[in-house]
């Protein structure tokens, strides 16, 4: 340990490397500590145990008279953050410049993984008044399994000091840095002034939703720009960019209608990302939603553990218990049912659905069928006739409903996207829904309150020793030791950091499981435990963060979870 704390200088490392040239790749492990280069400090904290292996992490400290950033541009809590994401984005971009494959494996990499348009808090990039910090992976060199000191040396000589001076203030774009930060700055205002306007979410005036395709988070070339309806629009004084209008989504049930193909899903997109800030030229930078918003959907196959899905679903055939609901293999309606009370039961605030995505039988059971099927056989207790009991006990709802005028009844507003155009439809639809009654409200039992859950996870890797792998395949697979968990249909997962993080939460989380504690109890302690000490608690790797209800998701649909109800 007293090696660590030795501080050498870069010489020293020179030598070490030439010393160890061509010889095998475990010599490596000498070089792990901590030396002085003249303008940081560089710490290789892990050296990876073969060329193939994961590379080794790295990081450096530039003191500030070396980096020079202003003040402002980090001394408030939103901009500190923003500055992060910001200088994890240089370094994302120099780390792909400075990269030169140079023999097996990972050799000659240095990299940090791609943001997303997201400006989320990173561990990545650290920022106070006396440094900035930098973190990132270094594949060491080798041809074959034999080390290359020369191509070493050329990553931590040139490559890193090039990198490190690349990220002092003088050379980055300053116009650049300050936009970031106080567009995040402003967003996070934006998303705080929600509540004291009775606002669920905003979507400012110009605003360009659409993206490029499913794959491609970048603006759509030549959009429509948003445009509030005049009866919708609101207007806000941001502290940096001073007043801007939007349309206003408020507090209850608002139904977004519309043709096929207008631009209702895009819309929808568009509120799921805004509990998350985004980057200047996004053209989502002030579309914000309450940070507590959820995307709900069907998701068939998806395991459910004792979810109290009785609700919206009873008397299933057989006399299956639907107040303590297990499936290994959910349809499309239950899935969807466990999707929400499981979102409320972590804290959930508004639910986002899309027609798209949800379950035909779940949202809708229009006259004739009622007329048809009688409801003594009908286990479903459509959405519709529990949308305004759901907005008593305080939770909001925007729901995409092309597809059937019968919500008009239970709608606050109604949306009708024309050209990707929003109009204000609450009195036509209100007019037709006077005109034409003929559905008739069925709710058989009441809903009051959604009873906690206490999560335990029996896990079998972890009983035969205390240390597990954690890996991710992408944003939505979490390897959790031999256990895949698909968070495919959690939407508002945005990049395979925060997957990352999740995975590692789960850990966390795991070791709070006593018997006693609620799902909400322990997922609020992990958050509360990231915001206090920073996301390095998780564990030793790239983290970007995530909310309390994505890690509830993930540990919700993990096969090894069994519940009690409390
Ligand atoms: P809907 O859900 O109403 O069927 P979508 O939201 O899926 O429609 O949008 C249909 C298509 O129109 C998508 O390809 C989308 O990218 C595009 N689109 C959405 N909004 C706009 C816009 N403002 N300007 C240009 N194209 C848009
Ligand atoms: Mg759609």
């Amino acid at each position: 340990m007293l090696n660590l704390l030795n501080l050498l200088d870069r010489d020293e490392l020179a030598k070490k490397l030439r010393k160890i040239d061509g010889m095998g790749y475990k010599r490596y492990q000498i070089i792990k500590g901590k030396y002085q280069f003249q303008n940081f400090v560089l710490y290789i904290d892990r050296v990876q145990g073969d060329p193939f292996a994961n590379p080794s992490n790295v990081r450096i400290k530039i003191p500030q008279r070396v980096a020079g950033f202003p003040k402002e541009t980090f001394n408030t809590k939103s901009r500190e953050i923003a500055l992060r994401d910001y200088l994890t984005r240089v370094l994302y971009t120099q780390a792909k410049k400075h990269s030169r494959k140079s023999g097996s494996g990972y050799s000659g990499m240095i990299k940090v993984e791609k943001p997303s348009q997201k400006i989320l808090k990173r561990n990545s990039a650290f920022v106070n008044d006396e440094w900035v910090e930098i973190r990132f992976r270094v594949g060491l060199p080798a041809h074959g399994r034999r080390i290359l000191a020369a191509e070493a040396e050329r990553i931590f000589m040139e490559a890193i000091p090039a990198i490190s001076d690349a990220l002092r203030f003088k050379n980055l774009d300053e116009a650049e840095v300050f936009e970031h930060v106080l567009i995040a700055e402003d967003a996070d205002f934006l998303r705080g002034l929600l509540p004291s306007l009775n606002l669920i979410a905003f979507v400012a005036d110009g605003s360009i939703l659409p993206r490029r395709s499913g794959i491609d988070e970048r603006p759509l070339e030549n959009a429509i720009p948003f445009e509030s309806p005049p009866s919708l629009r609101v207007f806000v004084e941001l502290p940096n960019k001073g007043e801007i209008t939007g349309m206003g989504i408020r507090r209850g049930v608002t139904l977004i209608v519309g043709g096929g193909y207008h631009g209702k899903s895009t819309l929808l997109k568009a509120l799921e990302s805004g509990i998350y800030n985004h980057i200047p030229g996004d053209g989502r930078e002030f579309v914000v939603t309450n940070p507590n918003a959820v995307k709900i959907r069907a998701e068939d196959g998806r395991r459910i553990e004792k979810v109290d899905i009785s609700a919206f679903i009873h008397n299933l055939p057989f006399g299956q218990d639907t107040r303590a609901f297990s499936t290994e293999n959910a349809s499309g309606s239950t899935s969807q049912a466990a999707n929400i009370i499981e979102a409320i039961e972590a804290g959930a605030e508004v639910l986002l659905i899309d027609e798209d995505t949800s379950a035909t039988n779940f949202m809708i059971r229009d006259f004739r069928m009622q007329e048809l099927v009688p409801k003594e056989i009908e286990p479903i207790t459509p959405f519709i006739d529990r949308v305004r009991q759901l907005y008593e006990m305080g939770i909001s709802t925007v729901i995409v409903m092309g597809g059937s005028g019968d919500y008009f009844d239970v709608a606050d507003c109604v949306i009708c996207m024309i050209n990707y155009k929003p109009h204000d439809y609450t009195e036509k639809a209100k007019a037709i829904a006077e005109k034409f009654k003929l559905r008739k409200k069925e709710v058989p039992v009441d809903f009051k309150e959604i009873k906690q859950r206490i999560p335990l996870i029996d896990h079998k890797d972890l009983s035969r020793k205390d240390w597990l792998k954690i890996s991710v395949k992408g944003k939505n697979t979490i390897m959790f030791g031999k256990e895949l968990i698909d968070l495919g249909c959690v939407e508002q997962i945005f990049e395979v950091q925060q997957t990352r993080a999740i995975g590692y939460a789960i850990l966390q989380a795991m070791k709070l499981m006593d018997g006693r504690k609620s799902m909400k109890e322990i997922v609020d302690a992990v958050m509360e435990e990231i915001e206090r000490d920073g996301l390095d608690v998780l564990g030793f790797s790239e983290f970007a963060i995530f909310r309390g209800l994505e890690l509830a998701a993930a540990i919700n649909r993990m096969r090894s979870l069994r519940c009690v109800l409390r």
